[in-house]
């Protein structure tokens, strides 16, 4: 029997206790507000942003939205950072990735100041976050621990591998599985794309944790029995759908589904749960920047 790791029902429960800290704050006189800024054309973009602004709005939490034309220069998206930062009514700043090739996506980083970077991608939260003392951990790896929290899946003394090395999954995930406490403590080993043998690798493990961002790359011949699936993946494949493309895991799920103990299902298991943590992320800023207590999920 294969437990279906269900990332939408665990996000309603993480928002439900999100809007309740947001009450709290509003009480106490500060409405967490997100801005969202969106450099770029790009369809799937614009999606990920509108799904995070209407979030902002059912929890309570103000969301501004900012656009800038794709063929503006790096300035002006400075600028619009440098207000933001400066607005005493926006405590999270999140630039939609990826920023056109004439920008450097290093600079934007650096650019938001880091009390609100709820993403956690300046280099001062990813220092703390390395160094066991995280500010904001990074969405997608922290609503995969909270998953596994949920599902009493253990880590310690696990071996974890984490498929992809990109700097908002693959490392920072791979950085809290081998903190100390829980969630963590687990032997962890980051497979990418000069990996060797990736078979070898994930034949022995105890979880697997897929962000390569190709389609259906894991499937049960690199699983053992009862193995622990993490499929971060969402891949757009041609598809005869009336978009033309289904969206599709880094997981070949009904292969895996025969191995696995537990494992997630593309979509309604990763995606879910990064949205609910930047929200968690945006009322921890609100929280820290008004020095107002609240709990958070
Ligand atoms: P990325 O392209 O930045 O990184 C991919 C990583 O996978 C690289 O480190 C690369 O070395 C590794 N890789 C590529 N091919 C490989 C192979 N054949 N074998 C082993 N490793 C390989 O991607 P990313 O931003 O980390 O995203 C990964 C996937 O997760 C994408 O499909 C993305 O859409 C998805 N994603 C989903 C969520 C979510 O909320 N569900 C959030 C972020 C990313």
């Amino acid at each position: 029997m294969t437990t279906i790791l269900d990332g939408t029902e665990l996000a309603d429960r993480i928002e439900a206790d999100v809007a309740t800290a947001t009450d709290r704050l509003a009480e106490a006189g500060t409405t967490p507000g997100l801005a969202t800024v969106l450099m770029s054309d790009d369809g799937a973009s614009e999606t990920y942003v509108s799904m995070k602004q209407r979030t902002c709005e059912e929890l309570g939490i103000n969301s501004f939205h900012h656009e800038i034309d794709p063929d503006k220069s790096a300035a002006a998206l400075f600028e619009r950072i440098d207000a933001l930062n400066d607005d005493p009514e926006v405590h999270g700043i999140l630039v939609q990735m990826p920023v056109p090739d004439h920008v450097d996506k290093q600079q934007v980083l650096e650019r938001i100041d880091p009390i609100k970077d709820v993403d956690g991608f300046h280099p001062e939260n990813v220092g703390r976050l390395v160094a066991g003392n995280a500010r904001y951990k990074p969405c997608t790896p922290h609503g995969i621990q909270k998953l596994m929290a949920a599902y009493d899946i253990e880590t310690a003394g696990k071996d974890v591998v984490v498929i992809g090395r990109s700097d908002i999954v693959g490392k920072p995930m791979a950085n809290l599985l081998i903190q100390y406490g829980a969630g963590g403590n687990a032997t962890t080993t980051v497979c990418h794309s000069r990996t060797r043998d990736l078979g070898e690798k994930t034949r022995s493990a105890d979880i697997v944790i897929a962000a390569a961002g190709v389609p259906e790359l894991v499937d049960g011949a690199l699983l053992s029995e009862g193995v622990t699936v993490i499929d971060v993946g969402v891949n757009r494949v041609d598809a005869n759908t009336d978009k033309g493309y289904e969206l599709v895991g880094d997981v070949d799920f009904e292969s895996a589904k025969g191995k696995a103990s537990a494992i997630t299902p593309v979509p309604g298991g990763v995606g879910p749960l990064t949205i609910a943590m930047l929200m968690h992320n945006t009322v921890k800023a609100a929280s820290l920047q008004s020095e107002t207590a609240v709990e958070l999920p």
